[in-house]
């Protein structure tokens, strides 16, 4: 769904991205670990298409959807319409609906986002994210202001929602055991490019010493 060739990004003389490739299969499940200001985000900024000052080559198909760190719903509109937004259908608000009930938000319908709680506005967010029905979505660190029982009930809910609807799925996290707990293929940006690779291959449920995790971990 997403083919990244020798793609560079520059602020003025500094180079954030150097001639990076990645490649984003249907349906899979990557986790992007990288240290504070590696480009994580100015990467995933990329292959949304909020970002037009980049070089290289960069192809993405089918439908985008974005969750970002902050869950930045418009305080001014409910959350149904929150998630509603930006969808033309005719049945947007059935839809917002449905994917509220997938998330477990369907009692906060109505309510307005500076009433919701953390993980209440941050599944909100997925809600609006999900509601396009993307090939490919883009997670920044959705889960890193959660604590620790709701983010594992917000893992467990991500992991339904993509086995529900297979879209691809690239999660920057700087968790190293979330990224084992959620993710197919694990990779690390460094130095303007995708530094390492581990694929997780023993299928779920996984454990932190994994052989895979455990390397990748003494390489970081
Ligand atoms: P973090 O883990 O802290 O979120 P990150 O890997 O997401 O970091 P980016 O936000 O992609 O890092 O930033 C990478 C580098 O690019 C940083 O040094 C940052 O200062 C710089 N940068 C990002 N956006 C801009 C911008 N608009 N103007 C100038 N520099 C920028
Ligand atoms: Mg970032």
């Amino acid at each position: 769904v997403a083919a990244v060739r020798g793609l560079t990004r520059r602020f003025g003389d500094r180079t954030v991205l150097d001639e990076l490739d990645l490649d984003v299969h249907a349906g899979e499940f990557i986790a992007l670990l990288g240290r504070s200001g590696s480009g994580k985000s100015t990467l995933l900024r990329a292959l949304a298409g909020l970002d037009r000052d980049v070089e290289g080559g960069l192809e993405v198909t089918g439908t985008v959807a974005v969750a970002f760190q902050e869950p930045r719903l418009v305080p001014w509109k409910r959350v149904e319409a929150n998630v509603a937004l930006g969808l033309a259908a005719p049945d947007a608000a059935a839809r917002a609906r449905r994917a509220l009930e997938e998330v477990e938000l369907t009692g906060r319908a109505g309510a307005w986002p500076l009433t919701l709680s953390g993980g209440e506005a941050q599944r909100a967010s997925l809600a609006r994210a999900l509601v396009r029905e993307p090939e490919l979505l883009l997670l920044d660190e959705p889960f890193s202001a959660l604590d620790a029982l709701t983010r594992i009930t917000v893992h467990r809910l991500v992991l339904r929602l993509w086995a529900a609807h297979r879209p691809a799925v690239l999660l920057v996290t700087h968790d190293v055991d979330e990224a084992l707990v959620l993710a197919d293929r694990v990779l690390v940006l460094d130095g303007g490019r995708i530094a390492h690779e581990a694929a997780i291959s023993a299928g779920r449920p996984r454990h932190r010493d994994h052989p895979e995790l455990v390397a990748l971990r003494a390489r970081l």
